[in-house]
């Protein structure tokens, strides 16, 4: 059977309260054996953490989400650098810049976001960032700080020329239900020439439905899914795309195991 990591599930928030068991096993009866969780805010820390040290494969994130800005304290920031120095943490996330959505104070978000990527580097370990228009931005701020352990930019927004400088600066791109709808040409066109060792799997569950699920919660058992739209852009066979995608996420973050 196929084994596949999905980069970027939140598993732990309110919307999967009263089947999260559930939806875990329907996951990994499909061979989404192993999730990783980004953290979107400090207050969800702890009940992560639990979810986690309770449910194999579960591996956290600990980080501030740039969309969450209001509920960030400066205190936060410090209190982070302890989550980030427990064992059971895999990468610093999720965390990045989003300048889409209305009252997100620009400067504020850069100011988080460089002091997470700092961490990162402090700590040796990967990124998983959320870039939305935004991606320039953070290649610079990668090239700038230079932390030393990669990571991933989650549901790729931009371009080849931009996938390629993410390469360059050891940057997985991570793939999820956009990829699944014909329309989305551009980043369709970014996941057939990009190698296959640059890729990951996701899902970010309960968010980005895929195409003939709109509407409905999202959850990690679609990963077969988008293993599949990758396996057909591409014109390869998807056990293939499973192995190296699923070798990707352990190279990247290699506290999964
Ligand atoms: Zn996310």
């Amino acid at each position: 059977m196929l084994e596949l990591v999905d980069s970027h599930s939140h598993i732990d928030v309110a919307e999967f309260e009263g089947d999260r068991d559930e939806v875990v096993r329907r996951a990994r009866e499909r061979g989404v054996t192993r999730q990783i969780v980004p953290a979107i805010q400090a207050s969800t820390w702890p009940a992560l953490r639990d979810l986690c040290a309770r449910e194999a494969g579960l591996h956290a994130a600990y980080g501030l989400h740039p969309m969450y800005l209001d509920a960030h304290l400066p205190s936060h920031l410090d209190d982070l650098a302890g989550w980030l120095a427990r064992s059971d943490c895999v990468a610093v996330g999720e965390c990045g810049l989003d300048f889409h959505v209305e009252g997100l104070d620009p400067a504020r978000q850069r100011e988080i976001f460089e002091r997470q990527v700092q961490y990162a580097r402090e700590f040796e370990l990967p990124l998983v960032i959320h870039a939305r228009r935004a991606v320039d931005e953070v290649i610079a701020t990668l090239r700038r700080l230079g932390p030393r352990a990669g990571g991933v930019v989650h549901s790729f927004p931009g371009s080849h020329e931009q996938a390629l400088q993410l390469f360059k600066l050891g940057f997985c791109l991570g793939f999820g239900g956009p990829i699944t709808y014909e329309r989305a040409r551009r980043l369709r066109d970014v996941v057939a020439r990009m190698p296959l060792e640059f890729l990951l799997l996701e899902t970010d569950s309960p968010d980005q439905p895929l195409c003939g699920h709109q509407g409905a919660r999202n959850e990690p058992m679609r990963l077969v899914e988008v293993l599949e739209a990758v396996a057909s852009i591409r014109g390869i066979d998807a056990a293939r795309v499973a192995e190296q995608t699923t070798a990707n996420a352990s190279r990247i973050f290699p506290r999964i195991g």
